[in-house]
């Protein structure tokens, strides 16, 4: 009888080849975060992949294979004989292990993938609820609707007895949907939407605007550092950061004051799309929230769709700031979040910026600037960065 950790993946619906492909990413992953633990088996058997280790070790292995995207559970799970007398052995084992100094109810779920396995599901179920009366009935109860602890039993070449099993983020693993660049700001929401879509299977970069030196180099650090936490899901990646003040300078001066704030977000997606062509990202992904703020307007996000051709996806648009707050303190972000920096975009804050802007309104205003010039010349003073887990 061996303690191993068990990790199952996949969606349903995945099926041939694009099946194949998931797994093997997936599998890759996991050993990848797994590579500085000492593994003794690392096997794939039926949908999930089981893995031999110190037990001592399972709690900070779970927590890195935890940020995989792809994974619905991972297990502590009791390996034994295929044999009645064994998962027995093995049921009361580990439910001994488990240490209950409570009333609890339970239900043992049979899982036979070898059919030719006797007893069948049923009896076996109840068999094993037998056992666990037997050793522990003055704290366990049977529930058969709503059990509290539920025993699962998986029937394969082994036999898996469990009842410890987290939930992962599910998705697809990075890789499998392409390539994003993410529009990465020092805020709540953008950081978040790279990791939705990371966990959509999309290999990410990012590209972050400040307006130096109006905004600090404290400030650029936080947003590394936010990115650092990101890489720690969707793994490494490239931030490329530039320097919006020459374009702001000159919208300032040239443009209606009140479309300072939407001519700078056209700009910033103009210049996105062009790094993301030349670095072939298929798309840019910006964390944009319907109504949250003047310039999340449907007719500000439609002005700045038709001033750009490349999909631009907006994962958190139909979430709320309490709903994205959430994912932020799960993915680690929010408290780097909050810090107090400035960002670039609030350097030029107009007093009224146009809520509805019209595109032809636009179109005259960038008609006064010289927009390639001022893309390019941005583009050529960029810095970048490579930014690694933690
Ligand atoms: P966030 O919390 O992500 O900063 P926000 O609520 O402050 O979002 P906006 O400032 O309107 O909203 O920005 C909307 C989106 O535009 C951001 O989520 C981000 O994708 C992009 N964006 C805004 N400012 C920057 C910036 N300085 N650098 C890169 N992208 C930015
Ligand atoms: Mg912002």
């Amino acid at each position: 009888m061996d303690y191993l950790i068990s990790v199952s993946f996949g969606e349903l619906t995945l099926k041939g080849d694009n099946r194949k492909d998931f797994e093997n990413r997936i599998i890759r992953k996991i050993k990848k975060a797994i590579a500085d633990f000492e593994v003794e088996e690392f096997y794939k058997e039926q949908g999930k992949v089981y893995i031999k280790a110190d037990r001592e070790l399972f709690d900070e292995m779970i927590e890195q294979i935890k940020k995989v995207f792809g994974i619905f559970y991972i297990c502590e799970v009791l390996r034994t004989e295929k044999k009645l007398e064994n998962i027995r052995e093995a049921t009361r084992v580990l439910v001994s292990d488990l240490g209950i100094n409570e009333e609890k109810t339970f239900k043992v779920f049979v899982n036979r993938v070898d059919k030719k396995f006797t007893p069948k599901s049923p009896e076996l179920s109840r068999d094993l609820g037998g056992v666990v009366l037997k050793n522990f009935g003055n704290l366990l109860k049977v529930d058969v609707h709503n059990p509290q602890m539920p025993i699962y039993v998986d029937v394969k070449e082994y036999v898996y007895v469990y009842v410890k099993r987290y939930k992962g983020f599910g998705g697809l693993p990075i890789g499998s949907s392409g390539r994003g660049l993410l529009l990465l700001s020092g805020g709540i929401d953008s950081p978040v939407a790279g990791f939705v879509m990371g966990k959509r299977g999309m290999e990410i970069g990012a590209i972050h605007f400040h307006s130096y030196p109006f905004t600090s180099e404290r400030g650029e650090e936080k947003v590394k550092d936010l990115a650092k936490i990101l890489s720690n899901y969707v793994g490494k990646f490239t931030m490329t950061s530039i320097n919006l003040l020459p374009i702001q300078k000159e919208i300032a001066s040239k443009c209606p004051e009140k479309e300072i704030t939407i001519l700078g977000r056209i700009f910033m997606m103009k210049i996105a799309e062009k790094l993301a062509i030349k670095q072939n990202y298929h798309a840019l992904i910006t964390g944009e929230s319907l109504g949250q703020v003047a310039s999340q307007t449907i007719q500000g996000i439609t002005v700045v769709d038709k001033s750009t051709e490349i999909s631009i996806l907006r994962p958190l648009i139909a979430m709320d700031k309490t709903e994205i707050i959430d994912i932020a303190r799960t993915i680690d972000t929010y408290e780097t979040s909050i810090l107090p920096f400035e960002d670039c975009c609030t350097v030029f804050l107009p007093k009224h910026p146009v809520t509805k802007p019209k595109i032809e309104d636009i179109n005259n205003s960038l008609a006064l600037l010289e927009v390639d010039k001022l893309i390019d010349e941005a583009l050529a003073n960029k810095k970048v960065y490579e930014i690694n887990e933690q």
